[in-house]
């Protein structure tokens, strides 16, 4: 015993970095080149067809017949040529992650040979036998089947043999089932609610773009280590194991130089992004060991979301190829940060304003601070349902943390922009924003610097941040589907929009200038907004979940009570005016979402237990035969003295017995009360019953990581902290 634990660890000890993948040329000259984008599209399709899936793509024409096919005859011989041999539709079911079933092009020609086929029905739409989705009954009582359908406004990619065509997942009576259609029905309403806002600014504004630049935080361990530990295989995290004496104290890690292996890892995953056209920029080392960050330059959210589902298929594939598992659990090790995915988010025009960044003259400003103090009312009036929007069993070990973010939805809007906003409250509607320095310091009353210059905010405490030209919403979890929050945001902030203009409108009609219209609109919203949803302090203090609670913001802790902001009759009517859910849609969502939470917190519960009784008595049982051992021999040799000389011995006896017995008791409790939630029918009552299994769960490993610390280090049967993070 104990021996398979060292070799496993001086086997992962031993690693060195691997070649990494050269292909021909630098990153630009294959940037793209697995995506059948503009370039290729004109490339393999006539010039009519291109001009037609282009105003499909910009305009959302949909695609007649004919054209999808010639579209899809155009994408097979591309694809062909890049040694295709299959094609999927790829879609975000609500598990976690994408889905794909792969149907070869390969098919029978009627004469006993063969010939590659692949049609515009094909391209458009396709079944997959998909009943075992979670889907909250939404198929068992209506309709048994689902389909799925090309969103042609994200390009067509290649995955090793596969062409890869990016779809939404539908049940036959249209409810949704995946995470894209709500994203792109929300995406679609905040176009519908902007555009007639910006065109009071500017009438020549036709689209509303959302923009999302995610950063991918994500942990690396060696295969090997990976291997012998069960509960990271079957869960995702760790759910017993000592803290390391060292962690992440020293900072030591935080943008240090980035080890060899994993150097390699990152070069060959953003080789491959910026084939599939990702625009993969940074690259670090995060705050913990053996923790990491990846991001890119932002996107179109749709296509952003894609994009980041993308390259964590290729991170998880490539990570193996190093000798690594990757790691996008939220919280993976005990006592060291987790991991997130800030959502850097911000709208823009076809015109080119950056909605969220300040203009260049008066009305610039008006409309920079328009959208920023409508998104600020949006989220405070939505924070109870934008932070059940990123809750999740995994990302409950970061919400309420002592981590960023903090359970409560706050916003932190910067020094500079509170007092813009502070001032706007004191002065006559019609002040103009003028930009500070332009025409000589001070000149204007209310003053806007053009660029923030230091807009990045160090306080990450902020689960909703300004930074200058964007907001950042760092409350999602590194495995999310960045879909599930934007959705809600993109919805509330639709809502408020419309709500706004239409205000705005009846002030116009009574006689006001759009600057004063816009004023006297913005002002109780600007008041109401700093006196409740704006917070610049540590977000992490229990003086702020007291006055947060008295502000009025959601302070629920417990991820199940969460879930029940999704059917309040504020979040209805959120969805049903919005067009993105139905009442029917959002009851399903909520009972997958519940059932997601048990079934992942059951999982850990039983894997726990099991790991108490199968891996770690035995080691304690083990370690207390060789100390009665050494007794016994100490009497035998030491016949007079014996009872002098055992006493640590027997110290050690009494404190492992001890700690086995708690053990042995914690783990039968843990058992029971996943018993009693397991036979639970009422989905919610069970995610609650789940939870309190969790809490039985984080008491056996209190006893278990005692008694680690007591242990022979020889005899213990699972990679430690200290390897499982110190080795890449
Ligand atoms: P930091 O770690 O300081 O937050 P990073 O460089 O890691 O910054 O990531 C910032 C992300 O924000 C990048 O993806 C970047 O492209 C994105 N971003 C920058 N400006 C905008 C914007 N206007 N809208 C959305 N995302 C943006
Ligand atoms: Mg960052």
């Amino acid at each position: 015993m104990g021996h398979l634990r060292f070799d496993v660890v001086q086997g992962a000890f031993k690693k060195k970095a691997i070649a990494v993948e050269t292909p021909d040329g630098k990153p630009s000259d294959f940037f793209g080149s697995l995506v059948f984008g503009r370039a290729n599209s004109k490339k393999y399709l006539d010039s009519q067809t291109y001009a037609r899936l282009v105003h499909c793509v910009d305009d959302g024409v949909p695609l007649d017949a004919a054209t999808a096919d010639k579209v899809a005859e155009g994408m097979k011989v591309w694809a062909l040529e890049h040694g295709a041999t299959h094609v999927t539709h790829w879609f975000q079911p609500l598990t976690e992650g994408t889905a794909e079933k792969h149907d070869a092009f390969l098919t029978p020609d009627g004469t006993g040979c063969v010939i590659e086929q692949f049609d515009g029905k094909s391209l458009v739409q396709q079944e997959p036998d998909a009943s075992s989705f979670p889907n909250g009954g939404i198929r068992a009582t209506f309709e048994a089947r689902g389909y799925t359908a090309w969103d042609p406004t994200s390009p067509v990619f290649i995955q090793d043999d596969t062409l890869c065509i990016p779809s939404v997942f539908i049940s036959y009576t249209g409810e949704a089932l995946d995470y894209k259609t709500p994203f792109k029905k929300a995406l679609k309403a905040l176009n519908d609610a902007a555009v007639p806002l910006c065109r009071l600014f500017d009438p020549k504004v036709q689209r509303v773009y959302s923009y999302l630049g995610w950063e991918q935080e994500y942990f690396l361990v060696d295969e090997d280590l990976f291997a012998a530990r069960p509960d990271l295989m079957l869960t995702g995290r760790t759910l017993m194991g000592h803290s390391s004496s060292k962690n992440q104290q020293l900072s030591d890690h935080y943008f240090g130089a980035i080890p060899s292996r994993v150097a390699a890892f990152m070069k060959d995953v953003e080789t491959a992004g910026y084939k599939l056209g990702i625009p993969l920029k940074t690259r670090h080392n995060e705050v913990a060991p053996n923790q990491f960050e990846m991001a890119p330059v932002y996107e179109e959210a749709n296509l952003a979301n894609d994009h980041n589902q993308m390259i964590m298929n290729v991170m998880t594939r490539i990570a193996r190829k190093h000798g690594f598992v990757v790691l996008f659990h939220e919280k993976p090790f005990e006592g060291i940060n987790g991991s997130g995915k800030h959502n850097n988010w911000s709208m823009g025009t076809d015109t080119g304003v950056q909605l969220l960044a300040p203009g260049k003259d008066a009305r610039g400003n008006l409309q920079f601070v328009t959208f920023f103090v409508n998104v600020l009312a949006a989220v405070q009036r939505h924070n109870g349902l934008l932070k059940a929007s990123v809750a999740s069993a995994s990302n409950a070990h970061r919400l309420g943390a002592h981590e960023a973010p903090p359970a409560i939805v706050s916003a932190f809007l910067g020094q500079t922009m509170t007092s813009v906003l502070r001032k706007l409250l004191e002065v006559p509607s019609d002040t103009p924003i003028t930009i500070s320095g332009k025409k000589g310091r001070g000149i204007g009353l209310v003053e806007i610097p053009e660029i923030f210059v230091d807009n990045t905010d160090r306080n990450r405490t902020s689960p909703f941040a300004f930074t200058g030209n964007r907001f950042e919403f760092r409350a999602v979890g590194s495995s999310a589907n960045c879909a599930g929050a934007l959705t809600v945001l993109s919805a509330a902030v639709a809502q408020q929009l419309k709500a706004f203009k239409a205000q705005v409108d009846q002030a116009i009609s009574k006689g006001s200038s759009l600057e004063t219209a816009v004023m006297d609109c913005l002002k109780p919203l600007i008041a109401s907004v700093l006196d409740t949803i704006s917070f610049d302090g540590n977000g992490y203090s229990e003086e702020w979940k007291a006055l947060a609670a008295r502000r009025g913001l959601d302070t629920e802790t417990s991820v199940p009570k969460m879930f029940c902001q999704f059917t309040t009759p504020e979040t209805e009517d959120l969805f049903t005016q919005t067009g993105i859910y139905n009442l029917k849609e959002l009851e399903a969502r909520n009972e997958v979402k519940w059932e997601t939470y048990s079934t992942k917190v059951l999982i850990e519960a039983r894997m726990a237990a099991r790991m108490a009784l199968n891996h770690i008595l035995p080691a304690g049982v083990e370690y207390q035969k060789r100390l009665l051992q050494d007794v016994d021999l100490l009497r035998q040799n030491f016949p007079n003295t014996w009872q002098g000389l055992s006493d640590t011995q027997i110290t050690l006896i009494r404190e492992s017995s001890a700690l086995i017995a708690e053990i042995k008791g914690r783990a039968d409790a843990l058992n029971a009360a996943r018993e009693s939630a397991e036979a639970l029918d009422d989905a919610c009552q069970k995610a609650l019953a789940a939870e309190k299994a969790a809490g039985d769960l984080r008491l056996l490993r209190e006893s278990i990581d005692k008694l680690e610390e007591l242990t022979d280090n020889d005899l213990w049967p699972l990679p430690k902290y200290r390897e499982l993070l110190f080795i890449n």
